[in-house]
């Protein structure tokens, strides 16, 4: 018996060896990871990890000690180099082969790059792992201006961190606001104004058209329209890719990510595909791809679908329809996504100031909750959304109307 072997070691491969163990997986199991170290999370990296308030031995996803005592064999700082599929074998990067009686794509997303003249100056960085963090927190503290290209979470996050420590941090981005992508434009109008109070400055509607610099560090951006945004720390978060090619050549279907069904399972039913880089089909996708098929970022995604995958690997088959939550953490102020957010979704705002949350209808139906500093909201959200209980915009407008109640309720 080959047993499981599972690419990738980052949140979602974990989470499917942990759980293939809980649900009672008696055969051998393989986590294979590139990275030289044991699974880790990658939230704090732009948060605590970033600000000092934690070190790298509070990221680890499990004690050392879990993966010897579940017989879960670890080969870390190994890459899988091809999948083998008539083999049933992957090859890692120093030759060796691996057979598997099943394998599980957890291979995560990288950063994409962003290829104008200059990019690969000293002091232009990316954040997606501890080295990169490490590298970070380094050049922080030889930093005086900071410029972040690209106003998504991760960048958010990171000039949140780097204003805070009293450095100049502006912030360039195409679109016209923040998290334009991912948020309503109410909540990203309250971040703008969030982050512009705490000293950062934003350029929208502004592209890099190359780094400049002086002595092969980077001194400056210069952006689109002629004009130069002096630097000497730049951090480029302008999304991920999945990380597909493996699958690709071994002619899985791809197509932004590993396609996948609801099972989680690729085209191939000896192998399946999970987390960051797995697309696959969600009930919470409607009206927003025109195959009903996202691809999920997030720590939610990774967990539930490893689980998901377990429990039909040992014989518990079920569809993943797991809710889709996120939060994120920009300085002060705490942002919890609950559902998926269209473009053209109508919002209702309930409550007001620092304490609000907006809830996204689409077709008239109650698709997602952005809370900001919320909780109480937030959890009440991924419970009506999940449920699909009904809830129209007018009585999401009524604040006299006690969600909480409407949970409860049997309907
Ligand atoms: P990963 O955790 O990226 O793991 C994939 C692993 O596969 C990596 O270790 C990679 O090195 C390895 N790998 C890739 N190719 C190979 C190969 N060929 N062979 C062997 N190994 C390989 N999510 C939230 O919900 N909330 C947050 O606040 C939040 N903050 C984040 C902050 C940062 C800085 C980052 C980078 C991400 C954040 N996320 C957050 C997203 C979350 O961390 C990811 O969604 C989650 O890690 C996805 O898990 P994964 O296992 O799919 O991918």
């Amino acid at each position: 018996m080959s047993g499981i072997v599972i690419a990738g070691a980052g949140q979602a491969g974990c989470h499917a060896a942990a759980s293939l163990r809980e649900a009672g997986y008696a055969g051998p199991v393989t986590l294979v990871g590139e990275e030289p170290y044991g699974p880790y999370q990658r939230p704090p990296l732009s948060k605590a990890y970033l600000a000092g308030k934690t070190d790298a031995a509070g990221l680890a996803l499990r004690a050392d000690a879990f993966f010897s005592e579940h017989a879960i064999a670890l080969r870390l700082g190994t890459r899988v180099s091809a999948i083998d599929r008539a083999g049933r074998a992957v090859v890692l990067g120093d030759g060796e082969r691996l057979p598997y009686d099943h394998l599980v794509l957890a291979l995560g997303a990288r950063n994409r790059p962003l290829p104008v003249p200059g990019a690969e100056l000293a002091g232009i960085r990316q954040l997606r792992g501890l080295a990169d963090a490490d590298a970070l927190k380094e050049a922080l503290s030889g930093a005086a201006r900071v410029a972040v290209v690209g106003a998504g979470f991760i960048g958010l996050e990171f000039a949140a961190v780097a204003a805070a420590r009293g450095l100049d941090v502006a912030v360039v981005e195409a679109a016209s606001r923040p998290m334009a992508r991912a948020v309503s434009a109410e909540t990203g109008e309250f971040f703008r104004a969030a982050h512009e109070s705490a000293g950062i400055r934003f350029l929208f509607g502004a592209g890099v058209a190359a780094f400049e610099g002086r002595d092969g560090r980077v001194s400056a951006l210069r952006l689109a329209d002629g004009s130069a945004l002096p630097a000497d720390l730049v951090v480029v978060g302008i999304g991920v890719l999945p990380n597909a090619e493996l699958a690709a050549e071994a002619g899985l279907a791809v197509g932004d990510g590993i396609r996948v069904d609801a099972m989680l399972a690729t085209d191939d039913p000896a192998v399946s595909a999970i987390g960051d880089g797995a697309r696959f089909p969600s009930p919470f996708a409607a009206g927003l791809s025109a195959d009903g098929t996202v691809r999920i970022e997030s720590v939610q995604n990774a967990i539930d679908q490893g689980r998901c995958l377990a429990a039909r690997l040992t014989g518990r088959p079920a569809a993943y329809t797991a809710l889709p939550w996120f939060w994120s953490d920009q300085g002060r102020h705490k942002l919890q996504i609950a559902g998926l957010g269209g473009p053209n979704d109508a919002s209702v705002i309930r409550g007001s100031g620092e304490a609000f949350s907006v809830f996204r209808f689409r077709e008239g139906v109650l698709r997602a909750v952005e809370s900001v500093n919320q909780a109480g909201d937030h959890m009440i959200a991924r419970r009506l959304i999940a449920a699909g209980t009904p809830l129209s915009p007018e009585q999401a407008a009524d604040p006299s109307l006690d969600l909480k109640a409407l949970v409860l309720r049997p309907r």
